[in-house]
């Protein structure tokens, strides 16, 4: 089964936080949390639609100049996702250059801020120079973008100030039954997409395909989309220990396929855990076991661990696979 997801830290688990997240057959690319950014190619830049911050800390922001050099000639409007003071954060980004020459650029960034019940939305657009337009507020429950293929949802968690952690959900994933396409005399092509796409988008039995010359109705080719649970993929980074952030985390995570989640102290440092504001390695492990996810990528080291042999990433492994009883 290809997964429609394609998932990777951009850098190592002692850098600067950023996951990027490419969607399989579509332009298009996501990224958790924006910090340093330069191992990107140019084409993978180019493919960044959203971005998710789960706090405005530099090391988990500082890639947002990079970002916004590479698209400033795009037309795709580049949205970006954050906690309560998100939209201060990108204002005075952009507030630190000049902006005289850019009237006729096409880029304009648009910027959701989740705080308490409300997401709150703005807008800057190059041909005002950068502007700051803020423009509507709706209801936040905990989903903030919703499309045909995917859910993505946040929680409010905390890390002495506010910070979001991130699902990405595939709504289902489908599967084309080779076995079914070739009884039926049908070519593999790009209209197999077309027909995820109409499955997906719940159109009309009576949607009409074009393969070999011939004309199929959408409900006559059922049978060659095979139906499975999507992929769900989870982002949790920078959380002070404590029992509503842990139980908070463990149902919002539960299931996950993959967990992508911060391993800054191991259980020997508890206390300058505590002091700093994050979980330890063993706490990690404990949430990803606790929430029955598949596979646990650890992430965030602080730079105390880098020539150890015993790293945060077997302790948190050697609890994960602990067993429960
Ligand atoms: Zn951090
Ligand atoms: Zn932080």
């Amino acid at each position: 089964m290809k997964p429609t997801f394609i998932h990777s830290l951009v850098n190592s688990p002692f850098e600067d936080l950023s996951l990027f997240v490419r969607i399989m057959r579509e332009r298009r690319a996501f990224l958790f949390d924006i910090g340093s950014i330069c191992r990107l190619k140019p084409g993978d830049l180019q493919k960044i639609t959203d971005v998710f911050v789960t706090h405005t800390h530099i090391d988990h922001f500082i890639g947002f100049d990079t970002l916004l050099r590479a698209l400033l000639r795009r037309k795709r409007p580049l949205k970006v996702y954050g906690p309560s003071n998100i939209t201060d954060c990108v204002e005075g980004k952009l507030r630190g250059y000049t902006w005289n020459l850019i009237k006729e650029y096409p880029l304009k960034i648009d910027v959701y801020c989740i705080s308490g019940d409300k997401i709150i939305a703005s807008s800057f657009h190059s041909e005002n120079r950068f502007k700051r337009i803020d423009y509507s507020f709706s209801e936040f429950d905990d989903i903030i973008l919703r499309e045909p293929l995917f859910t993505i949802r946040a929680i409010q968690l905390d890390h002495q100030i506010p910070c979001l952690a991130f699902s990405l959900e595939e709504e289902f994933h489908i599967n084309i039954n080779k076995a079914s396409l070739k009884e039926m005399g049908l070519p593999v092509g790009p209209w197999l997409s077309e027909l995820k796409k109409a499955i997906r988008e719940d159109r009309s039995g009576d949607t009409e395909f074009t393969a070999s010359n011939r004309k199929y109705k959408l409900k006559e080719l059922r049978d060659i989309a095979k139906i499975t649970r999507g992929q769900k993929i989870s982002y949790v980074t920078d959380v002070s220990i404590n029992d509503e952030n842990i139980k908070k985390i463990i149902e919002f995570v539960r299931d996950s396929d993959t967990l992508y989640c911060e391993a800054y102290f191991m259980e020997k440092d508890r206390d300058r855990a505590l002091e700093r504001f994050h979980l330890t390695a063993e706490i990690t492990g404990r949430i990803a076991r606790e929430a029955r996810v598949k596979n646990l990528v650890v992430m965030h080291f602080s730079p105390k661990y880098r020539n150890d042999t015993d790293t945060p990433e077997d302790e948190a492994m050697r609890e994960f696979r602990h067993p429960t009883f």
